[in-house]
Parts: structure tokens; C-alpha cells; sequence
């Protein structure tokens, strides 16, 4: 968890992977929730170098200071709490199924970890 909150604060994100089961532990733990093994490798993924992307599960109404709330799945399988920042663009207009990139992580001002995303795409499965 240390590890994890340590890359956070420098803007990188950081995933445990069993070396067992190949899956992704999150939220960080020492073990690992599928196999119950402790063996893990730590990936870092730079959102300013790497594409780290996923698809809004749920997102809120409306906008505060800037950006919208929403649960995103990631494609390595991770679920979290993200930002999602404002988009004047309807093509892009954040929603549930939602294409998004990470732009930005950290530990905010409240001492907060945060994940900021951009939208990419709106969802594909409106009709
Ligand atoms: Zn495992």
C-alpha cells in the first residue's frame, strides 16, 4: 500500500499483478483476492507516457469545479473512483459506457488519492 501511495504522489499509477494468476490486485493488497497468494510484481504506468484507458460504469449529472464524478473500469481490470473533466463536446460528452484516458493521478490538497480522466469517445451504445 506504502509502494502504491509513494508512485502516487509522484504521478504514476501503480498496479500489484499476482505472479501466480496474472491478475490485477486492486485496491492494493498484500494478497492477492483470487489465489490468496502473496507473491506480487508491482506495475507502474505513467498516464503523462502510457495510455491507460477504460470505459465509465457510472458517472454523475452534473459537473463540480470542473469535472464529473464516475466509476470506471480500466483494461487491466481495475475499478475505481475517477474525474472526469468537463467536455463542451458532444461526441465526447462523458457517459455510462463512455470511452476514457487518464491524463493525470496523484494525492490531491486533502491528502486524496485522485485519478483524472479525459473522455475519448462517447458511448457507442446510445441509438
Ligand atoms: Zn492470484
Amino acid at each position: 500500500m506504502q509502494r502504491f501511495l509513494d508512485a502516487l504522489s509522484k504521478g504514476v499509477f501503480a498496479v500489484a499483478r499476482c505472479r501466480y494468476c496474472s491478475s490485477s490486485v486492486w485496491p492494493p493488497s498484500p494478497v492477492c483476492r483470487r489465489c490468496l497468494n502473496s507473491d506480487m510484481e508491482w506495475v507502474y504506468i505513467d498516464p503523462s507516457k502510457d495510455e491507460i484507458k477504460g470505459r465509465i460504469m457510472v458517472v454523475s449529472e452534473s459537473y463540480i469545479r470542473g469535472v464529473r464524478f464516475a466509476f470506471i473500469e480500466l483494461e487491466n481490470g481495475v475499478r475505481l473512483f475517477g474525474r472526469v473533466l468537463e467536455d463542451d463536446n458532444p461526441e465526447t460528452e462523458p457517459s455510462i459506457g463512455s470511452l476514457v484516458m487518464m491524463v493525470r493521478c496523484g494525492i490531491d490538497d486533502d491528502n486524496e488519492p485522485y485519478y483524472l480522466f479525459k473522455s475519448l469517445q462517447a458511448s457507442t451504445s446510445k441509438t
